[in-house]
């Protein structure tokens, strides 16, 4: 294969809600590469954990979600209907049950736990083996893969985030309240930031995105441009 033509790992990280799947799913389509969305597994661990009670309010029980690992697949398959992977829990599809609020509000203390990072990273890691992969989180390029040849740290400015998801959730169907929201967004970046087991951080090799005025055709302009350089570069 032509060095141009090459399958490369693109990581996406950034805040909450600054469009990081709309963005990854756009680029995936143009370059025919497969969209891995890494919240959707800890979300979905975290679907699992509160579905038995080990988490609530917030409050994740460490030691049984830790026991519990080996009880829990997660895979993603096809989904025609969307034309991107689905979520699956055990079996069960589950892309729309770890959308809601309850998940949305518990999953940032499961993500916490290193033991469910360290699970997850090793599935990650196998899922982008063969390159042509866009995944996006918050640790893909600083941990999961640091090594990837294209980087993005996505961000905007906090309303302009909050209004985006309160428009997701509305057009989505689910309950949507603005000030919920707002906390939600404030209270998962503060703990994905600020713990101890990789934290939210740009890559030092991450380009900054920042779409708060951006519409999506202007981003994939700027990606394109970028995508570029970077396959003639290499
Ligand atoms: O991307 P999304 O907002 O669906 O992620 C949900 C949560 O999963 C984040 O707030 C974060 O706590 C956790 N997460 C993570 N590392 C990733 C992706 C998501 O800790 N790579």
């Amino acid at each position: 294969m032509g060095k141009r033509n090459r399958k490369i790992i693109i990581t996406i990280d950034g805040y909450s809600s600054c469009g990081k799947s709309t963005f990854a799913k756009a680029i995936a389509t143009e370059l025919k590469y497969i969209y891995i969305d890494s919240g959707a597994m800890y979300r979905a661990v975290t679907l699992f954990a509160l579905r038995h009670g080990l988490v609530t309010g917030g409050v994740a029980d460490e030691e049984r979600i830790l026991g519990a690992m080996p009880e829990i697949s997660i895979s993603f398959r096809p989904d025609l209907e969307t034309g991107f992977p689905a979520t699956y829990l055990n079996g069960e599809k589950v892309e729309r049950e770890i959308r809601d609020r309850e998940v949305s509000n518990n999953v940032s203390p499961v993500s916490t736990i290193a033991g469910v990072r360290a699970r997850l990273v090793e599935l990650q890691r196998a899922m982008g083996e063969g390159g042509g992969v866009v995944m996006d989180g918050r640790d893909i390029g600083t941990v999961v893969f640091p090594d990837a040849e294209l980087k993005i740290f996505m961000t905007a400015r906090p309303g302009v985030r909050a209004q985006r998801r309160y428009l997701e959730l509305v057009s989505k169907g689910l309950p949507a309240d603005r000030e919920a929201v707002v906390k939600n967004i404030t209270d998962r970046d503060r703990i994905d930031s600020s713990r101890e087991a990789s934290p939210l951080r740009r890559a030092g090799d991450a380009v900054i995105l920042d779409n708060s005025d951006m519409t999506p055709e202007e981003q994939m302009v700027w990606f394109r441009e970028l995508y570029q350089r970077r396959m003639n570069e290499s």
